[in-house]
């Protein structure tokens, strides 16, 4: 059998992957591995597409911060279209609850408080009487996952990598100062340095690889499709209850995509909707919303990959040479996912991380080593 030798093996092509391995190819020769035959098949390919600035632990915050400069101007050539399109995040406090603000306005930036009437005129589907508060942060986004997700893989290869789709890892192992990887279909390949981003199966690859593992939670989360008319919600800003008890947003200018926000853990697998999510979903919009759903058109779920702290896990293994783990990206996967690449290219290379150099005590996965 054939060895391929290059200079890193990335596991898992979802945006992590890619966005890492994107940087990374910039001076070195990169294989991305996947198992499926398509990229995006897993969590990058269900999720709601939305930049949220404040959403997660700081240090998602901080990528998150670090990635709104490559989405409105991403560089040449790297997509055909906007990534980006504005969309308001509107958070309502149930009436008698108005205290659930509090918390986002504690730790948030660029948040501002409105008032009720201001917040119906936004959303006029609000029901009578069941928000009692409402803040908007007016700098989030729409993204589009599929251009920015075919953007990495395209700079992949353009800087001389190669992505190896139906290719799950069947043996990993460290042998004489390289790990050798053979994927399904027999090829096999060696390189000095792994990074490991098989989201939820990031715990799965640390076994075969025989690398401690950290403890990941995989949890399932649910979308819905509805059809709002006569609503017509193209230009309502996205909703998130102030407790994440549901949240929705437009999609595709008639149609409303609703979330029960559940996080349900799970095992790594082809996750697929729950039913009770899905009359949860409705049930709880409906609470504030006055829209009639005759009918779901589209469900499905993902899963958003939690480290137990729920903070990212980017660095190099405390206990196998070469091994980089890039997980734990949780439901912030996409909006992270350029300021994420870059520096997990900076930290493979050993160069400076600048200024999220300070996140890099929280995103250690050496803080879990022998809890898991
Ligand atoms: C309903 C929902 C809404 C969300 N909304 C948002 C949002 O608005 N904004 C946001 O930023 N994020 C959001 N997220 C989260 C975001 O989608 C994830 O954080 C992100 O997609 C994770 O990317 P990933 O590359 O780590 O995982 P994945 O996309 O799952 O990629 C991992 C890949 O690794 C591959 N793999 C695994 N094991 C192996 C192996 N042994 N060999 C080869 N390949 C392997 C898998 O096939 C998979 O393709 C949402 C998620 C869900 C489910």
């Amino acid at each position: 059998m054939d060895t391929h030798e290059i200079d890193c093996i990335v596991i898992g092509a979802g945006i992590a992957g890619a966005s890492a391995a994107a940087h990374i190819a910039a001076d070195r020769r990169v294989v991305l591995v996947e198992a499926e035959e398509a990229a995006g098949y897993h969590t990058t390919g269900r999720s709601a597409a939305l930049w949220i600035l404040n959403y997660g632990p700081a240090d998602v915050r901080a990528l998150t911060g670090a990635s709104r400069g490559f989405f409105a101007a991403p560089p040449a050539g790297f997509a055909e279209v906007p990534l980006w399109s504005p969309r308001a995040m509107l958070t309502l406090a149930a009436a008698g609850d108005e205290v659930a603000l509090e918390a986002h306005l504690a730790v948030g930036t660029e948040l501002r408080r409105i008032d009720v009437a201001a917040a119906v005129a936004m959303v006029p589907a609000i029901r009578p009487g069941a928000v009692g508060a409402a803040l908007i942060e007016e700098g989030t986004f729409d993204l589009d996952v599929a251009t920015l997700h075919q953007g990495f893989l395209r700079q992949v290869r353009q800087r001389g990598g190669s992505v190896a789709l139906r290719s799950r890892t069947m043996r990993i192992e460290r042998r004489n100062g390289a790990w050798e990887v053979e994927v399904t279909g027999g090829t096999a390949m060696r390189a000095p340095l792994l990074v490991n981003a098989a989201g939820a199966w990031g715990d799965e690859v640390a076994e075969q690889a025989g690398v401690r593992k950290l403890g990941l939670v995989p949890k399932r989360r649910t979308g819905v499709i509805i059809d709002p008319a006569p609503w017509q919600p193209a230009d309502w800003p996205a909703v998130m209850d102030a407790r994440e008890a549901w949240y929705c947003k437009p999609e595709a200018r008639t149609r409303l995509m609703i979330s029960p926000a559940d996080a349900t853990p799970t095992h790594a697998h082809d996750v697929q909707p729950d039913e009770l999510d899905v009359a949860i979903a409705v049930d709880r919009m409906q609470q504030m919303l006055d829209i009639e759903v005759r009918r779901v058109e589209r469900s499905w779920a993902g899963l958003r990959t939690f480290a137990p702290d729920g903070s990212l896990c980017f660095g190099f293994a405390g206990d196998a040479e070469g091994f980089f783990w890039c997980v734990g990206q949780g439901g912030y996967g996409i909006q992270t996912s350029p300021a994420a690449g870059r520096l997990v290219a900076d930290m493979v290379a050993g160069r400076d991380a600048g200024a999220l150099a300070a996140i890099l005590p929280a995103i250690d996965p050496g803080r879990f080593a022998g809890t898991a």
